[in-house]
């Protein structure tokens, strides 16, 4: 995806026009060709255009419900943060293997919740709570934030608020490139910008709708010129023909756009392809055509909670893809941290 995201079909819940970010949504989109409808409540989004499930899958993958988040209480997330921060959920990304197909189920459209104030007072008061403690929260793990904050600019508001607190820190991750507006904002170091990076065959056969390998380093080399900390995350790394040259290439490819500084401080988090049960059989229903490779024969079953296991690598393939991403991490970032590999 090179253009930024634009809805074809967005959703007014009616208590969002009495916040600014409400109207200003509803000014911008009444200016552009998109079919405005008002529901009472993002459950009553039906009637969705398509001749079948699939085709309506699609629809509401591009379709924008603007509303409220009731509830603000977050959920934790560890153990990269302490706590999840919703500006959102939904995406209009379509990568075959997305976590969201399994938890949104009959629900792919996206949301933005304009009460932006109302979440970032929440997120004041777990800090204060947990004072002097730092705490960190993670603002993607219902969403990819940054792929729709071109129309909202709730994350830029984000980054600006925690770079006001001593005791909060923000962190996301990102398969966009669109990044521009978030360059100038006041973040004084206190949000981790992070990319999830594969190698070129992967990106270009699992994950459409997103950005290229390319941009997503370019947007990465400016995300660091801007003074963020920066981290990647290398996931799902996949076994497919050529993927050493493949990984090889894309942290060549990283080295040659980042600034010396940001090589300083810099993560990495390695999660190797994992699948369960549920997300195959949901899997094959969205994506049909995949090549993407779930064969339980082939993998190794690891216990999980509430009963559904996961298939991941077999050891021997596993500590072959660990092993050689770390040299290359090493080889080209000698300073970068490693945070896990899972
Ligand atoms: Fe899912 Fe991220 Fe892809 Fe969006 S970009 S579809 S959130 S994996």
């Amino acid at each position: 995806m090179n253009k930024p995201f634009t809805p074809r079909l967005v959703y007014f819940e009616p208590q969002s026009l009495d916040y600014p970010l409400g109207k200003e949504l509803m000014e911008k989109f009444e200016k552009m060709d998109v079919e405005i409808r008002y529901t009472t409540s993002h459950n009553q989004v039906r009637n969705l255009p398509g001749d079948n499930d699939l085709q309506r899958y699609r629809v509401a993958k591009s379709t924008l419900v603007v509303g409220i988040r009731k509830t603000l209480k977050f959920d934790t997330s560890k153990p990269s943060a302490e706590y999840a921060i919703p500006f959102a959920t939904g995406c209009m990304g379509h990568c075959h293997y997305c976590y969201l197909q399994t938890t949104m189920g009959s629900k792919p459209y996206i949301r933005t919740y304009v009460n932006v104030d109302e979440i970032l007072e929440a997120a004041d008061k777990y800090m204060a709570e947990r004072a002097p403690e730092l705490t960190r929260f993670e603002a993607s793990c219902t969403s990819d934030i940054v792929g729709i904050d071109h129309l909202t600019h709730s994350l830029k508001k984000a980054i600006e608020h925690f770079g006001k607190s001593d005791l909060g820190k923000l962190r996301f991750v990102t398969k966009f490139h669109h990044v521009d507006h978030l360059l100038d904002a006041k973040h004084n170091g206190r949000t981790r910008f992070r990319f999830s990076v594969n190698a070129d065959y992967v990106i270009k056969n699992f994950e459409p709708g997103t950005s290229p390998l390319e941009k997503r380093i370019e947007a990465a080399g400016k995300v660091a010129r801007a003074g963020y900390p920066l981290g990647f995350i290398v996931a799902p790394i996949y076994l497919h023909e050529g993927w050493e040259e493949g990984y090889y290439h894309m942290f060549e490819q990283l080295e040659k756009e980042l600034p010396p500084e940001a090589k300083e401080d810099l993560t990495f988090e390695f999660i190797q392809h994992r699948f369960t049960k549920p997300a195959k059989r949901v899997i094959e229903k969205n994506y049909p055509m995949t090549k993407l490779e779930l064969d339980e024969e082939k993998r190794r079953y690891k216990w999980g909670k509430y009963g559904i296991g996961k298939y991941i690598y077999q050891k021997e393939d596993e500590e072959d893809l660990k092993s050689h991403l770390f040299d290359y991490m090493k080889s080209f970032f000698p300073n970068a941290k490693l945070e896990y590999f899972t």
